[in-house]
C-alpha cells in the first residue's frame, strides 16, 4: 500500500543545536497541506508524454485520441472514487484544488449577477420589486434563488469553505455553526439553526474532515438534517478524499451527499487540479457558469452561439491541464485499489499512538477531542508551551529534517477558539499585522499523515520535540525571529540548505 513516494528515503541537511552540520532521514509530516506524488503515478504520466502528449478534444491523431480517453477515464476514477452515480453526478475539474471546486459551485448556487438582489435586506421584495427589468427567464429562477438565500457552514471551515459564501450571499445571509468546547461541531446547534431557519436554506456546507484538528463530521447525519429542510449539502472533502471512505448515495437518498469538493494535490496527484462531484446538472441547468471560449460550443457565429449539451464538455472551456487531470485520475485508481477502509485503519494507527506519545511529553498541548477513530483523523495540531509555534517549526526542520506545518492553516476562525483568543488580543495582533509586524500571530504547529507514514516519523517529531523541551533556552537563544513570523538560526543564512530549482 506505501509503494513509492518521490520525496521520500531520502536525506536532508541538518544543523546541530551545537551548530554542527550533518544529515538526517527526511520525515515529511504536511500531507494535509500537500501530498508527496507516487512514483508510479509519476511513471504512468511520463509514458503517457513520451507516447501520448497532446490536446484532448482531438480526435484526428492516436495522441489526441489517447489524452481524450485518458481524461474520460480520469473523470470516472474520480466519480467512482466517491461513489457518484453517474445517472445523476457530474465530475467537473477544476484548477485550483478544492478552492476552485467550491468557488464554482457558489457560481452555480448563487449566480453573480444575481447576487446583488440576495444581499439586500428583503431578496423576495427586492426581486419582485425589479420583476419589470428581469428577463423573464431569468425571473422565475432568481425569484426561487431568493426564497432561499441563506447558506450554513461552521467556524471550523478553511478559508475556502467560508470566503466564497460570504461572497455569493453576503455575510447577513451566512449562519456559522458553533463548535463545541472541544473542538467537535456543534449539532444542537446546527438543528436550531435549522430549525428556526431552515425553509430559508439553500445549502449546509461543512468539512468532511478538519485541516485542523483531524475531526471528522457526521456528514450523513447533517445531510438528513439538511434534506429535512429542503436544502442541500456540500462537503469540502480535501482533508477526506485520501483518507476517509466516501460514498456520496451509500446511506440512501435521505443522506446522500449533494456535492463533494476534492483537491487532488492533497491526494497523491501532481499538480493542484481538483474536482466538484455532485449533483451539478440540476444546479447548473442549461447554462455555462465557468468560463466562454473553445470546445464548450456546439456552433458560434459573430452574432450568436450554442452551447453544448454536456455539462463537463460546457463547463470545461479551453484545453485542461491534462497531466493534471490525468494525475489525479490515476491518484483516485490508485486510493480505490488500495481502499480507504484500509487507508483509513492504517493512518488511524499512526494517528492513534501519536495523539498518545505527543500527550505524554510534557508542555505539549494538543487541540482538539480526544481520539476515536470515528472522531479523529489523521491532522494534529499542537503547541509546547513558552514557545512560539513558528521556532517549533523552525527547529523541527533544521535540526530533525521534519517538515510540518504552522500558523492558523487558512482556519483562522477555528483555531483563535481553540486557542480561546480574546477579541481584544485580536485587535492587538491585527493592528500588529497592519504595521507588517507578525510575530504575535498566534497559532499551532500541525503535524499530518499519509499512507506513506510510518511510527518511526511519530518517534522522530517526539525525539524532536523532547530535544526541544529539553533544551528550551538554548533553543531560543540559537533564533531569532522576523517580522513575517519566521524564526532563523542566528548562526547561519537561512536560504542556504535550499535545494536548487532553477539552474
Ligand atoms: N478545505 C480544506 C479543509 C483544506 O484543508 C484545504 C487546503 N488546505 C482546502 C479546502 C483548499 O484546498 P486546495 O488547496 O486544494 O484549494
Amino acid at each position: 500500500m506505501r509503494g513509492e513516494y518521490l520525496g521520500l528515503g531520502r536525506s536532508d541537511p541538518i544543523v546541530k543545536l551545537d551548530g554542527t552540520l550533518g544529515e538526517r532521514r527526511r520525515v515529511y509530516l504536511d500531507s494535509a497541506a500537500t501530498t508527496l506524488m507516487a512514483r508510479d503515478i509519476y511513471d504512468t504520466l511520463t509514458r503517457y508524454l513520451e507516447t501520448s502528449c497532446a490536446n484532448s478534444h482531438t480526435h484526428a491523431h492516436r495522441a489526441g485520441r489517447a489524452t481524450t480517453h485518458a481524461i474520460d477515464k480520469a473523470r470516472l476514477a474520480v466519480g467512482s472514487l466517491v461513489g457518484y452515480d453517474p445517472a445523476i453526478d457530474s465530475v467537473l475539474f477544476s484548477g485550483n484544488g478544492a478552492t476552485g471546486a467550491l468557488n464554482y459551485l457558489s457560481r452555480a448556487l448563487f449566480p453573480p449577477e444575481l447576487r446583488h438582489y440576495l444581499k439586500t435586506k428583503d431578496p423576495l421584495g427586492s426581486v419582485r420589486q425589479a420583476s419589470a427589468f428581469i428577463e423573464p427567464r431569468r425571473l422565475a429562477r432568481l425569484l426561487l434563488l431568493a426564497e432561499r438565500p441563506l447558506v450554513v457552514t461552521t467556524v471550523m471551515e478553511h478559508h475556502s469553505n467560508l470566503l466564497p459564501w460570504v461572497q455569493a450571499v453576503g455575510r447577513a445571509n451566512c449562519r456559522f455553526v458553533e463548535v463545541t468546547d472541544q473542538g467537535l461541531l456543534d449539532l444542537a446547534d446546527l438543528r436550531r439553526v435549522l430549525e428556526n431557519e431552515g425553509s430559508r436554506v439553500r445549502l449546509v456546507t461543512v468539512a468532511g474532515v478538519s485541516n485542523v484538528t483531524g475531526v471528522k463530521n457526521p456528514i450523513h447525519e447533517i445531510a438528513a438534517l439538511a434534506h429535512a429542510v429542503g436544502a442541500e449539502l456540500a462537503v469540502d472533502a480535501a482533508q477526506m478524499g485520501a483518507h476517509v471512505p466516501l460514498a456520496l448515495h451509500a446511506h440512501g437518498e435521505a443522506e446522500a451527499i449533494d456535492y463533494v469538493a476534492l483537491s487532488g494535490h492533497k491526494m497523491y496527484a501532481p499538480g493542484s487540479r481538483g474536482a466538484l462531484v455532485g449533483k451539478l446538472s440540476r444546479a447548473v441547468g442549461a447554462q455555462c457558469v465557468g468560463d466562454v471560449g473553445g470546445g464548450m460550443v456546439e456552433s458560434v457565429s459573430i452574432d450568436d452561439y450554442v452551447l453544448k449539451d454536456d455539462l463537463t464538455a460546457r463547463e470545461e472551456a479551453g484545453t485542461p491541464n491534462i497531466p493534471g487531470t490525468i494525475g489525479l485520475g490515476l491518484a483516485a485508481a490508485r486510493l480505490l485499489e488500495a481502499g480507504l477502509d484500509q487507508i483509513e485503519a492504517h493512518e488511524a494507527a499512526i494517528t492513534e499512538h501519536a495523539l498518545e506519545a505527543l500527550s505524554s511529553i510534557e508542555g505539549v498541548t494538543v487541540y482538539g477531542p480526544s481520539w476515536t477513530r470515528e472522531r479523529r483523523a489523521g491532522v494534529i495540531s499542537f503547541n509546547v508551551q513558552g514557545l512560539p509555534h513558528g521556532l517549533v517549526a523552525a527547529f523541527l526542520n533544521d535540526s530533525h529534517a521534519i517538515a510540518v506545518r504552522n500558523e492558523c492553516f487558512c482556519a483562522h476562525p477555528y483555531v483563535k477558539r481553540l486557542l480561546g483568543v480574546t477579541d481584544a488580543e485580536e485587535a492587538r495582533y491585527l493592528s500588529e499585522m497592519a504595521e507588517g509586524e507578525r510575530r504575535n500571530v498566534p497559532g499551532m504547529v500541525r503535524a499530518s499523515f499519509g499512507m506513506y507514514s510510518l511510527l518511526d516519523d511519530v518517534q522522530a517529531l517526539v525525539d524532536g520535540l523532547r530535544e526541544l523541551t529539553r533544551e528550551r533556552e538554548r533553543v531560543a537563544l540559537a533564533y531569532r525571529s522576523l517580522p513575517n513570523g519566521d524564526y532563523v538560526r542566528v548562526d547561519a543564512p537561512h536560504e542556504l540548505d535550499l535545494p536548487p530549482v532553477f539552474s
